[in-house]
């Protein structure tokens, strides 16, 4: 009960008795500062009067005046960093639908309560909060928070790390490659994640320098692998930014052959999201990629807009199912209806399908049984440094021996 009492929970609903019964129910649990607000624009003042931030958000979607949907939208532009936890007597949907829309605008959900609320279900959402706190930055926290000289500076004095995440086959749970992420270990906050700092490199003109620096160090260390024996291929991100130059194609393939790896084994994964914007460029940009030899990944699947033009007209080798289409598929109809038609569609064009963000047991099993290819998840493993990943691939594969001894 003690580890609960330092979280700071706030309270939002319009209901005044549900108020009071769910402060009581967060008391009776350990909880000892517990915050109200009747509605929105009450809920949006108590979080901008905290010195200390608000750990938890419990917020009614159904009020009065400014409405659920309208306080996340709020909050979300305030960057509000804590956790959520969504409720209402609505029907479920309509209550998914709410906690998606938070999540895509960055925001938290770590669960939905229906009323009425069971001391049980409340018990459940403070126990995920007591989870030990992951080593890298939130995201949510820092957006915009560092300026062009800052990363700028952080680029020349090579403060950028990369962490790998293993994918694994879905027929033989083996690992058959890994995503390399960028870092920037930074000396204040730790590593910060891409999220924080991509966007300001490519809107100041260093994404070029910076992508073929990420794909030399990732290929070099491919190659330290490689000749250890590890049957690897790595997959690199690469922005819409980078297909400005017509002799990109010549640049990676310089930069792959200098660490002596086979092109075929390095993955481009791009998102499609900005694929039109100069579309013949960049059809000529990644058709020639692809005849040096490399992989080319469709990122972020079914979160950007010209999905099936991209499909059609464009030599992509993979597709990479988003992972707000995997996440919880299991348990939700509409998510597992989407993922199910988009590795169907990518098996249609002959690609190598991806599915990505799978967390938990149930999701791996039912990506693998809807004839997805690959799997890529904290499920399996969380994005690491190459010493750890080499250090976990050795344990990982001596659990696995079993599985594939019986497959
Ligand atoms: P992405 O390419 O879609 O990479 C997957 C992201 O999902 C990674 O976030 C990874 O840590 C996260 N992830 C993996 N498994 C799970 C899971 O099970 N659950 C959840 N919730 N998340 C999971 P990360 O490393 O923060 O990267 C975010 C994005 O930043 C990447 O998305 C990619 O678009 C971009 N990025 C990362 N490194 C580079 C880079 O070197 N160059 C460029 N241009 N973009 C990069
Ligand atoms: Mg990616
Ligand atoms: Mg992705």
């Amino acid at each position: 009960m003690n580890k609960k009492t330092n979280i700071r929970v706030l309270v939002v609903d319009d209901d005044k008795f549900m108020l009071e019964f769910i402060s009581l129910l967060l008391r009776e649990l350990g909880v000892s500062e517990v915050l109200v607000a009747e509605d929105g624009k009450a809920g949006l003042y108590v979080l901008s009067t905290q010195v200390t931030p608000v750990d938890l958000m419990i917020c009614d979607i159904e009020m009065p005046g400014m409405d659920g949907v309208e306080f996340l939208r709020n909050i979300a532009d305030q960057k509000y960093s804590g956790k959520i936890v969504l409720f209402s007597g609505v029907d479920s949907d309509l209550l998914k639908a709410t906690e998606r829309l938070a999540i895509v605008r960055g925001l938290q959900v770590i669960g939905t309560l229906a009323k009425p609320v069971m001391v049980g279900a409340l018990a459940a959402i403070l126990e995920k909060l007591a989870m030990p706190v992951l080593k890298t930055v939130d995201p949510s926290s820092f957006k915009q928070i560092f300026n062009a000289e800052e990363v700028r500076q952080a680029l020349i004095d090579d403060h950028i790390d990369i962490f790998f995440q293993p994918k694994i086959a879905a027929s033989n749970r083996r690992v058959t490659s890994v995503e390399c992420l960028a870092r920037w270990r930074h000396a204040q906050f730790g590593y910060v994640t891409p999220d924080n700092f991509i966007s300001i490199i490519e809107q100041n003109g260093l994404i070029n320098d910076f992508t073929r620096n990420i794909l030399k160090k990732s290929t070099q260390q491919l190659d330290v692998w490689l000749q250890q024996g590890l049957d690897l291929k790595i997959s690199v991100n690469v922005s819409m930014e980078n297909l400005d130059r017509f002799n990109l194609p010549e640049i990676y393939q310089e930069a792959v052959q200098e660490s002596n790896v086979p092109t075929d084994r390095v993955i481009l994964e791009i998102t499609e999201g900005k694929l039109g914007k100069d579309f013949a460029q960049s059809l000529d940009i990644l058709t020639r990629i692809r005849l040096k030899g490399f992989g080319l990944s469709i990122d972020d699947f079914g979160t950007g807009y010209a999905s099936m033009e991209t499909l059609k007209y464009m030599p992509f080798t993979e597709l990479k199912i988003d992972r707000i289409f995997a996440h919880g598929a299991a348990e939700d109809s509409s998510t597992r209806v989407i993922l199910e038609s988009s590795i169907k569609l990518g098996k249609a064009f002959g690609l190598n399908v991806v599915v990505e963000g799978i967390e938990n047991q149930a999701d791996c099993e039912l990506v693998a049984e809807l004839g997805c290819d690959e799997i890529q998840g904290y499920f399996i493993a969380k994005p690491m440094l190459a010493d750890e990943f080499t250090r976990w691939l050795i344990e990982y594969e001596k659990n696995n021996k079993n599985y594939w001894n019986y497959r």
